[in-house]
């Protein structure tokens, strides 16, 4: 019965991709993932997808826990030269949403 529970980031218990002084668990699929499902997602890595996971990558270097989402955001934008974008929301996040629809 054990091998049919299928682990992920939310049952690990040293989350070591975070802090990195310890052992990835067996089901860590930053170390364990399957080569041929790894491949073909590597594959679709190409063109905008490209551009889009390497720009987040660095205004991610660039800013996190120095920016605010926000500003974030607008760099990730000007980075890729877009002019517009969708805002997802929910409830939670309603009245922030509402300032920044406020200030565009
Ligand atoms: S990526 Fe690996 S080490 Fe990080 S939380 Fe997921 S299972 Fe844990």
């Amino acid at each position: 019965m054990e091998n049919d529970v299928r682990r992920s980031c939310v049952d690990c218990g040293v989350v070591n991709c975070d802090v990195q002084n310890k052992s990835y668990p067996p089901f860590c699929l930053t170390t364990h993932m399957d080569k041929t499902v790894k491949n073909e997602a590597m594959k679709e890595y190409t063109g905008e997808n490209r551009k889009v996971m390497q720009t987040a990558a660095k205004v991610e270097y660039d800013g996190y826990c120095v920016w605010t989402r926000v500003q974030e955001t607008v760099e990730f934008m000007k980075r890729m030269g877009y002019h517009k974008i969708g805002i997802a929301t929910c409830v939670g996040l309603i009245q922030e949403t509402q300032r920044i629809d406020q200030n565009t």
